[in-house]
């Protein structure tokens, strides 16, 4: 006979993880017990030798589904001769922490729970099992039990505390287990808040992580009065459709997009919109595609349950323009009543904000765009143990990280960090991930940006810091989720990033490793007139773009006199300008010269009507040029040239527009092939916001592989800003070893 102390690690809590050892102890028949530890879990049992070896066995290979055992310690014991195994109160280890799940969508045995006629929970909006259910958003404290959760003011009735005690049930043990007489409650009735939508009502209905904004998708008036209280810009909107046969009907569904839209992260898929999807414009203007999810808490269900009307509704986070999702129902009462019609409330606090995630997918893998609900906090793999630090990320689509051991801990999407409520958000939300991980940073590493909140607030910690170049932070954080070390040729394409000369760069060659990077090319710089007035109005960097290559006299109309006269002098006398060899500048000049669009409401707005216009099957391309200096400058004036000639021969934009995503291809495969020349690195990483754009990254992941190019891509962080903060971490880990 032979006893054994087992620790796990992991997302071994509040994933039916006990009733799991639990029940396997009964079975193998050996004693002992299990208990949650604020490290995760501790289990001792003894019996024969053989037994044990298949129960340690069992434990990783027969997991439940929503854990993760990233380690497990075995250690022998003295036997005691126990005859019970039994599960022990939790207990909380000083200085140590667990992982913490993030929350996770219905299952369908609740789905059918709150669906079934003879039932306790017919029709139950809270309904959740240990698979299932609200965590991240609800959990206060480790380890992970019910009264450090949000549900702690509900008394389980004792039908829910029977389920919660018998090891047999799926729900033992499930904190935030509930049924109608004992738990959080809706301020109105959901056949009511059908009807309303189905009348063409915007309801504001509280949900996981967050309050949306609702009303029925095909509802034309709805969609176009929603637009405009939200002040909202044009970005589009977010759908939910009751289920797959209602996403089919609007957009063209991969096997690969079904699976990430059934997975129980349930995500915004982005997809190919339909051309009979019958759908108001208002929803996604100048957009090809839609952003689609399914429902995920049991009120979405009962919501868009059962024939009912609408059953596709605009669902968007419930916000006004670029402030943070509202989660209390006082706030949401204050900032969504000029919004919503009527409210749909109810009574589970949201300790966390977490907006929805966004992904979509690209050669068969899932690759995530905003990674918020469902996704944070799971932690990410950095290879090996570094001091406790915080990576304070970016401006716009900011997300921070911290460091634990090994691991990453990236926040969920905070947002666009320009405005005081987005900082209090990056905040409250850095105070709570600090104390769920137990971490107090030893140092931070931030953006060169001086002018970034995220870059400000770093300085002001008065921790040693350490800043990291935007582009070598986009380049390491996809070495970092790809497991690479060494070095790479990295492109990082994007729409402005702080270059280390002062310039704003975009269109970055580096051979980068953690410790540093060396600039070896770079889009050819052209003038940046107005700062930000420059990103919103695309027709600036027409105008540079056509200046640069026809010289200053250059005939311009795609805005008026008066101002074409200011910016052109601006460009020319060098005043109000900064060189920029961003990306996302270039595709603006080409929105511009074709004559798509001169002013847009949201970084990279243009660049994505570029890639919704271009023609399928195109393949011709405009000649460019690779300077070879210090640096290189990859050359567009060539490109510029022939399009301004054809648009002069009135050749239609969609040719032009798809030759454009060519000649961007083809210039980033002839440099990295030219790197290669020099370096013999052939590994490259591509990284930044441009990068979304698939039609672009398609074809040069073609054009490298073609040549024999070893390329990596970002999946579990997003390619924009959402992903440098990881990169800031690894980057600092890697020179604060070095001294
Ligand atoms: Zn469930
Ligand atoms: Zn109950
Ligand atoms: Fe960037």
């Amino acid at each position: 006979m032979r006893r054994i102390r087992l620790r796990l690690r992991g997302i071994v809590q509040g994933v039916g993880f006990r009733p799991f050892v639990y029940s396997l102890a009964k079975r193998l028949r050996l004693a002992g017990y299990v208990l949650n530890s604020s490290a995760g879990l501790i289990a001792e049992a003894e019996g024969d030798p053989a037994a044990l070896d298949a129960f340690v066995k069992a434990l990783t290979a027969e997991a439940p589904p929503l854990a993760w055992v990233q380690e497990m310690e075995v250690s022998d014991l003295v036997f005691l001769g126990e005859e019970e195994f039994v599960i022990r109160p939790s207990v909380a280890e000083t200085g140590e922490f667990a992982l913490i799940s993030p929350d996770v969508g219905t299952c369908d045995e609740c789905i059918r729970d709150s669906t079934d006629p003879a039932g306790r929970r017919l029709g139950y909006a809270f309904t959740n099992c240990t698979n299932c259910g609200p965590r991240y958003t609800i959990i206060r404290d480790i380890p992970y039990d019910r009264p450090s959760t949000t549900m702690a003011r509900f008394r389980m009735c004792a039908a829910c505390q029977r389920e919660y005690d018998d090891p047999g049930d799926r729900r033992f043990h499930a904190q935030p287990n509930a049924c109608a007489a004992c738990g959080p409650s809706l301020s109105a009735g959901i056949a009511e808040a059908q009807r309303r939508l189905a009348n063409g009502e915007i309801l504001a209905i509280k949900g996981l992580g967050g309050f949306h904004l609702a009303c029925d998708a095909r509802n034309e008036g709805a969609v176009g009065r929603l637009r405009d209280r939200k002040r909202r810009s044009d970005k589009p909107f977010a759908l939910m459709a009751r289920d797959l046969a209602a996403v089919e009907a609007i957009c063209t569904v991969s096997e690969e997009d079904r699976r990430a839209l059934l997975s129980p992260r349930r995500p915004i898929v982005i997809l190919p919109g339909r051309e009979d999807a019958g759908l108001p414009a208002a929803i996604a203007p100048g957009n090809r595609t839609l952003g689609v999810m399914l429902p995920y808490t049991p009120l979405h269900h009962l919501l868009l349950g059962d024939g009912s009307r609408p059953g596709t509704l605009v669902m968007t986070s419930g916000n006004l323009s670029e402030e943070p999702i509202v989660v209390s129902n006082q706030e949401a009462l204050e900032r969504l009543g000029g919004v919503a019609d009527w409210f749909l409330l109810h009574d589970r606090d949201i300790y966390m904000r977490v907006d929805d995630s966004v992904v979509r997918t690209f050669e068969g893998a899932e690759r995530v765009m905003r990674r918020s609900r469902s996704y944070a906090p799971q932690v990410m793999d950095l290879g090996r143990d570094v001091p406790e630090l915080l990576a304070s990320g970016g401006e716009l689509k900011n997300t921070f990280c911290l460091t634990k051991g090994r691991h990453a801990i990236l926040s969920q999407h905070i947002g666009d960090m320009e405005n005081y409520e987005t900082l209090v958000f990056f905040e409250e939300t850095l105070a709570n991930l600090k104390k769920l991980f137990r971490v107090e940073p030893r140092a931070v590493a931030h953006d060169l940006h001086p002018h970034y909140l995220s870059t400000k607030y770093a300085l002001e910690l008065g921790l040693p810091a350490v800043g990291v170049q935007h582009h070598h932070a986009h380049v390491a954080s996809c070495m970092v989720e790809n497991g690479l070390a060494g070095e790479v040729i990295g492109v990082a394409f994007d729409g402005t990033g702080y270059g280390t000369d002062g310039a704003i760069w975009g269109g970055e060659f580096l051979v980068a490793g953690y410790a540093g990077f060396e600039r070896r090319a770079h889009l050819r710089y052209v003038a940046l007139a107005g700062g930000d007035a420059a990103v919103r109005e695309p027709w600036r960097s027409g105008l540079s773009y056509l200046m640069d290559t026809f010289g200053p006299g250059v005939a311009f109309e795609a805005a008026p006199e008066p101002r074409v006269r200011v910016v052109r002098q601006m460009i020319q006398k060098n005043v109000s300008t900064v060189p920029t060899s961003s990306c996302g500048r270039l595709f603006d000049a080409v929105a511009s010269i074709v004559g798509l669009r001169q002013q847009v409401t949201f970084e990279g707005q243009a660049a994505i009507e570029l890639e919704a216009v271009a023609l399928e099957g195109e393949t011709g391309c405009y000649p460019f040029g690779v300077d070879e200096g210090t640096a290189w400058q990859v050359d567009f004036r060539p490109a510029i040239e022939r399009i301004a000639r054809e648009v002069e021969e009135g050749r239609p934009r969609a040719g032009m527009a798809a030759k454009f995503h060519n000649t961007v291809a083809a210039a980033i495969v002839e440099t990295c092939l030219r790197i290669r020349g020099e370096t013999k690195l052939d590994r490259v990483c591509l990284s930044g916001g441009t990068f979304q754009n698939l039609k672009l990254l398609g074809r040069t992941v073609a054009g490298l592989r073609r040549l024999g190019f070893e390329v990596f891509l970002h999946a579990k962080v997003p390619p924009n800003d959402g992903g440098i903060a990881l990169g800031q971490a690894a980057v600092a880990a890697e020179q604060l070893r070095r001294g």
